[in-house]
């Protein structure tokens, strides 16, 4: 009689560093929207925070279409309710670095390596993780104070690296919180298309 013993390989484990669909970096109002999207999507995704998004300077925000008055604060708690509730993890952590090795992107904070498929930028006036990966940056010419943006961006979210996007200002957007909002969706219906092979959308009955 033959004895099969199984080894459970954590492959996870094994490569060191949790391994995911989708990271992003940033939990604000690009990286929120679209964690909310790929989460729907049953992509596993993770989220990256340090609690500095813009909106939560505003104390009522008067101009986001169907709500008509919220703080920055309420609006980013509700964003990230609506994310973990469709499945996505959110960490409160910095990240320092990404890169790319291989297919995988690298992603590196005090507790440990992270890795995933496809990476989302969406860290606002923070440039320097989008810097890393050589992508060249311009100050964002639609704002009064200078903060960078992709170079020649056009809000599509795309860069040069397969699988790596950006979300949000960074892309080179106006600064408004509702157009960082849909342009974080889009990235994400472009990242779960691919992802899942066949066009995603999301339609509630
Ligand atoms: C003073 C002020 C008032 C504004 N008022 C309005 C308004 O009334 N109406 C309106 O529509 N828009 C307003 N905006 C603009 C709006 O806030 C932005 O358009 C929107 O927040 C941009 O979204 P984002 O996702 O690009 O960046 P953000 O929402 O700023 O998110 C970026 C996130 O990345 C995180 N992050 C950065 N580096 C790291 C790292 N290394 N690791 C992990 N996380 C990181 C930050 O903590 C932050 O949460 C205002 C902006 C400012 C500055």
């Amino acid at each position: 009689m033959k004895v099969l013993i199984y080894f459970h390989v954590d492959q996870h484990r094994m490569k060191g560093g949790m391994s995911y669909d989708v990271i992003i970096l940033g939990g604000g109002i690009s990286g929120l929207s679209a964690a909310l999207y790929t989460g729907q999507a049953q992509l596993k995704t993770l989220v990256f925070d340090t609690g500095a998004s813009q909106i939560t300077r505003v104390s009522k925000l008067n101009n986001y279409p169907g709500i008509e008055v919220i703080s920055g604060e309420e609006l980013i708690s509700v964003y990230r309710k609506q994310a973990e509730a469709y499945g996505a993890e959110v960490r409160d952590e910095e990240v320092a670095s990404a890169k790319k090795e291989g297919e995988e992107f690298l992603v590196e904070t005090a507790s440990g390596t992270y890795r995933s498929k496809y990476l989302v930028v969406s860290s606002n006036a923070n440039s320097s993780l989008l810097s890393d990966f050589g992508i060249e940056l311009e100050v964002n010419p639609r704002i009064p104070r200078p903060i960078n943006q992709m170079k020649d961006g056009d809000g599509s979210g795309e860069t040069s690296i397969e699988n790596l996007y950006v979300a949000g200002l960074l892309a080179g957007l106006p600064s408004q919180a509702v157009i960082a909002a849909g342009q974080g969706a889009s990235v994400a219906v472009k990242i779960a298309t691919k992802a899942l092979e066949k066009p995603y959308m999301w339609h509630d009955v």
